[in-house]
Order: C-alpha cells, then sequence, then structure tokens
C-alpha cells in the first residue's frame, strides 16, 4: 500500500471514529431519571429529551462520578444544573467531586445554613469557580424547552441563610413532569412534612422515590394513597439505621418497588406517554 493510500485509509478511519463517537449517547428524545447506585444516600441523574444534564444531589462518596461517566460521553465535562435537596453527607459529598470533575452552570439548594465541613466546602467550591447559585422555595421551578419541568413543593419558606431543626426536613421536594409522566422527588422528608404536603397539595405521580432512603418516619399511608404511584424507588445501601423499615415495605406490597441495594442502578425513560424501567446491576 502506497504512503498515499496508507494516509486515505487513515482519514476514512477517523472519520467513521468521529462519526461513531457522535452517536454515542446522543439525546434520544427521551426523558432519563437515573437512579445511581451509591450505596446508602441518593444520587439522581437526569437527562432531559433535548439532552440537558442534571444531578440532584451526589451520594456519600466519589461512586457519583463513575455513574455519570457512563452516562456522559468522555468529552463531556459540564451539567447544566446541580440540585442539593439537603446538606447531609449521603446527598453532598459526591457533589463535592462533581463540583471538583464538571463544569456546573448552576447550582440550586434551600441554602439553609450548616456547619460540616463538608457542606463548607461545597460553598466555597461553588463561589470559587464563580458557579450561580440559586436558593429554593415553593413557587421556584425549571421548564426546559424540550417539556421537561421540575417543579419545587417544599420548602414552603425561604430558608436561604436560616438554622434549622431537623436538615431532613429541609429537603428540597421537587415534582418532574414530562407529558403525561410524573415523579416525586423527596429527599429525606419524614412523615411531618407529607402532611403538609398533603394539605396543601392533591395531585397523583407515577414515581416516587421513597422518602428517606425509606426510613420509618417518613411514608404516611394517606400520602401514599393520594400519589396513587405505580413504582416506588428506595435509594439504599448497607446502613445501622435499618433502613427500609420492614412497615415501610408493607405500606409499598402493592406497588412495584425497586431498591438500588437491590438493582444496582436503577433507569426510568418516558416518551413522556410511558415509562419503562432498566436496572443494571453493579459490575
Ligand atoms: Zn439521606
Amino acid at each position: 500500500m502506497s504512503a498515499w493510500s496508507k494516509y486515505l485509509l487513515f482519514i476514512l478511519i477517523l472519520g467513521l471514529v468521529l462519526w461513531g463517537l457522535s452517536f454515542w449517547q446522543k439525546p434520544d428524545s427521551r426523558l432519563h431519571l437515573v437512579f445511581f447506585d451509591v450505596g446508602q444516600g441518593d444520587a439522581l441523574f437526569i437527562k432531559s429529551p433535548s439532552g440537558k444534564n442534571i444531578l440532584i444531589d451526589g451520594g456519600p462518596d466519589k461512586s457519583v462520578l463513575y455513574g455519570l461517566g457512563e452516562k456522559l460521553p468522555f468529552w463531556q465535562r459540564n451539567l447544566d444544573l446541580v440540585i442539593l435537596t439537603h446538606p447531609h453527607a449521603d446527598h453532598l459529598i459526591g457533589l463535592i467531586e462533581v463540583l471538583k470533575n464538571y463544569q456546573v452552570k448552576k447550582v440550586a439548594s434551600s441554602g439553609v445554613v450548616h456547619t460540616s465541613s463538608e457542606y463548607l466546602k461545597f460553598l466555597e467550591l461553588i463561589k470559587e469557580k464563580n458557579i450561580p447559585f440559586q436558593p429554593l422555595h415553593l413557587g421556584d421551578r425549571f421548564d426546559f424547552e424540550d417539556g421537561l419541568s421540575l417543579e419545587v413543593l417544599w420548602p414552603f419558606e425561604v430558608l436561604a441563610g436560616k438554622q434549622v431543626e431537623d436538615l431532613n426536613e429541609s429537603s428540597v421536594v421537587l415534582r418532574l413532569s414530562y407529558g403525561d409522566f410524573s415523579a416525586l422527588l423527596t429527599g429525606d422528608i419524614s412523615k411531618t412534612t407529607e402532611e403538609k404536603l398533603m394539605n396543601n397539595f392533591n395531585f397523583q405521580v407515577n414515581v416516587l422515590k421513597v422518602p428517606h432512603h425509606g426510613s420509618k418516619i417518613s411514608l404516611d399511608e394517606e400520602f401514599l394513597k393520594m400519589l396513587a404511584c405505580q413504582t416506588a424507588v428506595i435509594c439504599v445501601g448497607q446502613n445501622k439505621f435499618g433502613h427500609p423499615a420492614k412497615e415501610t415495605l408493607e405500606k409499598l406490597k402493592s406497588l412495584r418497588v425497586l431498591r438500588t441495594d437491590q438493582e444496582g442502578e436503577i433507569e426510568i425513560i418516558s416518551d413522556g406517554k410511558d415509562y419503562f424501567i432498566q436496572t443494571q446491576k453493579p459490575h
């Protein structure tokens, strides 16, 4: 083979590789809601139908980076939105790694005051990298052009700059909607907050992220009845708190229940009408 044809062959192969790569992880006009398998903690990733990348919580360690690495092509190092539900370590620590490794366009959270060294580090990174920060409370919403919306249902009040008694109850609660599909993302709220939500709203969803890793002080039966969901996802790993509680599992027994400690990563895919579920055990 002449040097010239070798050169042509090289260009051809390079072109094919680049063409192939351009299809890798391309938005597929469907919504992907992924519950990463990060052990005891929450880390939820959303790819919107047009390809916006959103992360809600980062789990207790670096494992969120492996999850993101699988969902995003290797050259893509940016996220459109990162939301922290509340500053407990099992939701926060992975986000510190994410801020170090990804370009984040916006961070949003309740803005509640907390003085753990991890939370201070998180706030410091936001400042250092000049990332716009949006404090969230009832009435705030993110509407994406492709039809995906994230609506903040809780906290009712502005908590930015305020101290609270129980950080779990300060969790940002989000209703995700895309066409006819909806999900409720609940952080670590307990029955107390569920009751307040029930007194103010009446709505149904397809999928519920079970609050607080399936803790027995969460998931009021009336709340569950109101939501009328078919699928419940529990983000849980090895823990000393007895999560998920027997009582919680009992309440969920007529639903499809998916647990990250049993299924691994859980991905819900919707075209805005129906949805289906894919799970992936850890390798
Ligand atoms: Zn938690």
